[in-house]
């Protein structure tokens, strides 16, 4: 079967689907929410011409009550998933052209939403339309769930989980091809206590996802000018400092980053600390900088490289230390072959032996995702990749980071992003100004797709 060809028939009608999704400005509005539109009128809107586009086609549809949608072929009882999502990000600054008026240039169609995740989600709605087209008997049913929600929660999949049909396995078309048939596991975790310290304050960090790339700490006592330039110059970062009438305030330049690599910024909190404890030697600022000096939770003993996902990291994303009061926020992401008890016991254990003034409490936890990367599924989807783009080097991947994908058990991210067909310095990538898609690219995907609906629910089981 060529799908290639196939997909490439339909070219047209996706662009028109593009642009007419693409002229919904679908922002998340709770102002405005509905008990039919909890996400607001326009996301409501999104969605109301998703599911008619697919009634219209003649699929089954069903409304989860505004949270998300699906449009499914066939009553089998197995099934196979793909899952997008029709809410966008806010716009920003800086486009040279309308972020709603889906224009078409030099082979790429632009907009908020072309790329993240309107293109792909029209791109896996035609796989789906090509295959019922095929007229062939197929063993699965296919299901297209479209979330509302992906940008501001994911409190789209939660509803949808709960009240709605679940697809066996499947693939979401919102990251980069081949596969990624991993993510780590993710945990929050708070510590807090209260000890004497020589530290009037320190605060930094909002979130605990974000590397601590600046930070600013006071200390009772005169500045240490000395200590301060040998620190620096040993650790290769930048500080300076103010000498107040009482105290002295240090201000750290570190690199901000995501938690999940934090191998590419520089902690200026974590430095901070350690700077204190030598130059001060201040007792409890040491006990924080050995159980957390390294990204690798080394300090906490749950250093850990998996066999798929490689190193388990720590981030320590949020600090507030006044009055001798200690708050930290930290970000852990663990591969999937680390036990979750195993990391909570360790980092108990080392705190009852080093800290024992401070208490854990795990605040947010996300298992791993992972599949089987010798699974039928993750095999079919990669064997189809390699077959339509002729990329037969990229290898499959994991991730540190949080994808649609793991919401769903047996869930894969699937594209549609080409990590051979690079966007050309005029086309804006996810989230950022000029957001396009290349036309070809959207083609390819559908073909892919296609093809990969095809192997899993007719010729595999031949
Ligand atoms: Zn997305």
């Amino acid at each position: 079967m060529e799908f290639l060809t196939l997909a490439r028939k339909y070219q047209d009608q996706m662009i028109e689907d593009l642009q007419a999704l693409i002229a919904i400005p679908s922002l998340s509005d709770e102002a405005h929410a509905t008990s039919i539109a909890p996400f607001g009128p326009k996301i409501r809107e999104a969605l109301d011409w998703m599911l008619n586009k697919g009634k219209a086609d003649g699929f089954d549809i069903l409304d989860v009550d505004g949270y998300a949608g699906l449009i499914s072929y066939g009553n089998q009882t197995q099934s196979i998933g793909m899952l997008g999502h029709l809410d966008i990000v806010p716009i920003g600054e800086g486009w040279s052209v309308d972020p709603f008026g889906g224009e078409v240039k030099d082979g790429y169609i632009f907009g908020r939403g072309s790329g993240d995740d309107k293109g792909p989600t029209i791109a896996a709605y035609y796989a789906m339309k090509i295959i019922r087209d095929l007229g062939v008997e197929l063993n699965k049913k296919i299901m297209l769930i479209v979330g509302c929600d992906e940008e501001t929660g994911m409190r789209c999949m939660k509803h949808y989980i709960d009240n709605a049909p679940l697809p066996d396995m499947g693939f979401v078309p919102d990251a980069y091809f081949p596969v990624i048939y991993g993510e780590k596991g993710i945990m929050v975790v708070k510590l807090s206590g209260q000890k004497k310290t020589v530290i009037k304050s320190l605060h930094g960090g909002e979130r605990p996802n974000i590397v601590l790339g600046k930070c600013t700490v006071e200390v009772f006592g005169k500045p240490k000018e000395d200590e301060l330039r040998l620190f620096c110059r040993s650790h290769r970062i930048k500080a300076s400092y103010k000498y107040l009438a009482d105290s002295t305030e240090y201000t750290f330049e570190g690199k901000y980053s995501h938690a999940s690599t934090p191998q590419k910024g520089q902690n200026a909190a974590v430095y901070a600390l350690n700077f204190v404890a030598a130059a001060y030697q201040d007792e409890a600022a040491a006990a924080l900088s050995t159980c957390l000096y390294s990204y690798h939770g080394t300090g906490f003993n749950i250093e850990f490289n998996g066999a798929h996902m490689h190193d388990l990291t720590l981030n320590l994303g949020i600090v507030h230390i006044e009055k001798e009061n200690f708050d930290l926020t930290l970000d852990i992401r663990y591969p999937n072959d680390v036990d979750f008890d195993f990391c909570i016991n360790n980092i108990e254990n080392t705190l009852a032996k080093d800290a024992s003034w401070l208490t854990m409490e795990v605040v947010a936890h996300k298992e791993p995702l992972f599949v089987d990367p010798n699974s039928d599924l993750v095999k079919t989807l990669h064997n189809v990749y390699r077959e339509v783009s002729g990329d037969d080097f990229t290898p499959l991947k994991t991730m540190g980071g949080g994808t649609y994908a793991r919401t769903l058990p047996n869930f894969v991210a699937y594209g549609m992003s080409f990590p051979l067909r690079k966007l050309p310095d005029f086309a804006g990538d996810a989230h950022q100004k000029d957001e396009a898609i290349e036309i070809e690219s959207l083609i390819m995907a559908c073909a892919i797709y296609a093809q990969a609906l095809y192997r899993l629910t007719y010729e595999n089981e031949k």
